[in-house]
C-alpha cells in the first residue's frame, strides 16, 4: 500500500466506494464521476502506479484484470459491449497514479 494513494485507500476501505467486486488480488468499484450510465474501475490491490510501472511478474495479475472485465461488465448490464480504457502517465491523461482499467458502457460511445 502507498500511504498517499487514493485507490490504495479505497482498496483498504479507508475511503468509501461503491464496490462491485473484490477478491484477494483485485478490486472493482464505480467511478465517482461516471462518463456513461455504467462506469467502473478495476484495480490491482497491489500499488502499481501505472501500466508503465508493471513488470513481468504482474503478467498473471494483468491478465486476471482483463479477463474479469467482460464478466463484471455483463453482470452490470453491458452484455452488448463496453469500452476499456487505461490511461497511462500524465501524458496519457492519468490522474490517479494507481493502475486502473476503466470499464464504460450503457450508451453508444463516440468513435475513436
Ligand atoms: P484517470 O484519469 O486516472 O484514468 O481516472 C481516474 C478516475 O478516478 C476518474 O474517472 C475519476 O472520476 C475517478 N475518481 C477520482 N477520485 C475518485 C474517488 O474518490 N472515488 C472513486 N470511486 N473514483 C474516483
Ligand atoms: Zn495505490
Amino acid at each position: 500500500m502507498s500511504v498517499d494513494c487514493l485507490f490504495c485507500k479505497i482498496v483498504a476501505g479507508e475511503i468509501p466506494s461503491k464496490k462491485v467486486y473484490e477478491d484477494a488480488e483485485v478490486c472493482a468499484f464505480y467511478d465517482i464521476h461516471p462518463a456513461a450510465p455504467v462506469h467502473f474501475l478495476i484495480v490491482p490491490k497491489e500499488h502499481i502506479a501505472s501500466l508503465a510501472d508493471a513488470h513481468a511478474h504482474h503478467e498473471m495479475l494483468l491478465g486476471r484484470i482483463l479477463l474479469l472485465a467482460p464478466v463484471l461488465a455483463k453482470e452490470l448490464g453491458l452484455g452488448s459491449g463496453f469500452r476499456t480504457i487505461i490511461n497511462t502517465g500524465r501524458g496519457g491523461g492519468q490522474e490517479v497514479m494507481h493502475l486502473h482499467v476503466h470499464i464504460i458502457g450503457g450508451r453508444a460511445p463516440r468513435p475513436m
